[in-house]
Formats: C-alpha cells, sequence, structure tokens
C-alpha cells in the first residue's frame, strides 16, 4: 500500500508556486470574511493567514458579528471586487441561517472567486473550461497526478455531493475521461458502487464511514473527511482496516487537507494572472474601436 502523502506534495508545489510569485510584479492580495466566532472556522482561517503571509501575500482577515446585516456584507465584498490590490476574495462557511449563502457567494467577481464556487466557475468546470475550480477538488487531481495514479477510463465512485467537494470532484474526474458515479445519503447499496469502484473519493463527513467490507483489494482511497473526535482528527475512512486493503490511501491529517490551503495559495495567483489578462484584453479592444471610429 501507497500513503498518498499530501502534505510532502504540497511542501514540493509550495516552492515552485513561490518561485512563480515572484515574477508578479505586484504583491498579490487575499481577503477571507469571517461571519461569527465559529471556533473549526477560525482555526481554518488561522491556517490561510500562515500560509498567505509565508507566500508574502497581503491578507485580509475580515470579521462580522453573528448578526451582522446582509447588505453590509454584500456591499464589503463589492468593495473587495473593486479592491486592485485584492487578488482572491473567500467567504468563510457555514455562514449563519439568516444570510443568503448563495447570493453572497455570488456576489464576488468570478475573477476574484478563489474557492471556485460562484454559478460562472461552477458553470465553465461543467463545461470544461479553464475556470477557478475548488481548492480541495483540485488538490486531490494534483494528488492523483503526482503519484501517477490514472484517471481515464477507470471506474471512480465519489461519496458526498456537496458543492464544495463532491459536485466538482466529479466533474473534474469526468473531464478527466473517467467513469463516475456519485453517491449521497439516499442511495440504496453504496457498496455494490464502491466495491466495482478503482479509485474511491469519500466526502461524507462521518468519521470511519468507508468500512473495508465496502471495497475491493486494490482500490485507490482518497479520504476527504475531517472530523474532531475527542480532539483528534478523523477521516471518513476506516483507515486502519481499509490501509490494509488499498492500493493508495491518503491519510488523515497529512492528506488532502494540506493540498487543500495549497490550492487557495495557487489560485490566488491564478485569479491574478487571469485578471491581468482580462486587464489586457481589454485594453487590446478598445485600442481597436478608437482605431476604428478614427
Ligand atoms: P456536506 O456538505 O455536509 O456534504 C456531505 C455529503 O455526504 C452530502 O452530499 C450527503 O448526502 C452525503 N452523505 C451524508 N451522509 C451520508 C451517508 N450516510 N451515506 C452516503 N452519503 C452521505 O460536506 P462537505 O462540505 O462535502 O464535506 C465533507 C467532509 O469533508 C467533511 O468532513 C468536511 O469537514 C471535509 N472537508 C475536508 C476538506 C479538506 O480540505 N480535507 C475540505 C472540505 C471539506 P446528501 O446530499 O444526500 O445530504
Amino acid at each position: 500500500m501507497v500513503e498518498l502523502k499530501g502534505k510532502d506534495l504540497r511542501d514540493k508545489l509550495l516552492i515552485s508556486l513561490k518561485e512563480q510569485v515572484k515574477y508578479v510584479p505586484t504583491q498579490l492580495g487575499l481577503a477571507v470574511i469571517q461571519v461569527g466566532n465559529d471556533e473549526a472556522s477560525k482555526v481554518y482561517v488561522r491556517q490561510k493567514e500562515k500560509l498567505a503571509l509565508e507566500m508574502g501575500y497581503k491578507f485580509i482577515h475580515k470579521v462580522f458579528e453573528e448578526n451582522v446585516n446582509q447588505n453590509d456584507v454584500i456591499n464589503y465584498i463589492n468593495e473587495l471586487n473593486d479592491d486592485e490590490t485584492i487578488d482572491g476574495i473567500l467567504v468563510q462557511m457555514p455562514l449563519p441561517k439568516h444570510l443568503d449563502t448563495t447570493l453572497i457567494q455570488n456576489t464576488i467577481a468570478p475573477n476574484k472567486d478563489v474557492d471556485g464556487l460562484t454559478f460562472i466557475n461552477a458553470g465553465k468546470l461543467v463545461q470544461n473550461m479553464p475556470s477557478l475550480a475548488p481548492c480541495t477538488p483540485k488538490g486531490i487531481i494534483d494528488i492523483l497526478d503526482e503519484y501517477e495514479i490514472p484517471i481515464e477510463g477507470k471506474k471512480v465512485v465519489v461519496i458526498g455531493r456537496s458543492i464544495l467537494v463532491g459536485k466538482p470532484i466529479a466533474n473534474m474526474l469526468t473531464n478527466r475521461n473517467a467513469s463516475v458515479s456519485v453517491c449521497h445519503s439516499k442511495t440504496d447499496d453504496i457498496s455494490f458502487y464502491t466495491k466495482n469502484a478503482d479509485i474511491i473519493v469519500v466526502a461524507v463527513g462521518k468519521a470511519k464511514y468507508l468500512k473495508a467490507d465496502m471495497v475491493s483489494p486494490n482500490t485507490v482511497i482518497i479520504d476527504v473527511g475531517i472530523n474532531r473526535i475527542d480532539g483528534k482528527l478523523i477521516g471518513d475512512v476506516d483507515y486502519e482496516k481499509v490501509s490494509e486493503l488499498a492500493s493508495h490511501i491518503t491519510p488523515v491529517p497529512g492528506g488532502v487537507g494540506p493540498m487543500t490551503v495549497y490550492e487557495l495559495m495557487h489560485n490566488v495567483y491564478v485569479a491574478h494572472q487571469l485578471r491581468m489578462k482580462e486587464k489586457e484584453l481589454k485594453k487590446d479592444n478598445e485600442k481597436k474601436l478608437e482605431l476604428t471610429h478614427k
């Protein structure tokens, strides 16, 4: 069994990303918006801040009170949309119930949407067009590629269909010519799917959900789950037993998690490049228009 070490891959990819960022003439900027004081959110934002500062990015962490008025959040996002020093904007989930999550996410300018959750970026992903794609699925693809695990023509089962993980990873794997089955809480007999899979991606949010009797020998297992049990991080896979069967498996911690934060840093860089290209194109078009009117 090969352990898929996302943490090592993150460290390797960070070195080359830092090299690429050196050639950007301006400082890159990331803004994270948090509403309320959710403890898990605070931990996730701290991880993002630490890496952003290590990358030399400007980092804004805006915290709104739990009972904030929705318009205040929207107005703030619009300010960031217009702020030339900010390349990426992210709203930390979950948001309190009185806020419209979809509306808030879609207020982010698509070219600064480093979580890849706006309708525009989600639609581009479905259509296999270049886009800012969600970080965790991007990290999974990078892990599979790093370990030279073939995707094309493989039978993949994704358990979970969230817009953050399950749906985008299913789309990315389909774009890479895998045959993907998506399972969820209403799927009857999930073992039927998992036992026939070459690759299983588990993003359910239930500790040790995927048991050894659901898996055939030599399967690649990607465990996305992060469950805090008695102060420990436990994945969605019963690692001890399933790792005896798997050909490859991501550990928790140290697997998909570290790659997610790396991909966010990468998306900030990609967003900057995309925005600069858009600006150049706009300038060119304006020049062409001027010439045709002369
Ligand atoms: P989510 O939005 O809660 O979605 C969970 C999905 O699992 C849903 O589609 C749900 O089905 C499905 N599900 C729930 N119970 C099930 C069951 N008994 N059998 C089959 N499917 C079931 O969660 P998420 O945001 O995708 O996150 C999933 C896990 O990944 C969580 O532990 C989260 O903390 C972790 N996560 C990790 C990272 C990372 O960087 N490693 C990033 C993001 C998330 P329905 O749609 O039918 O309800």
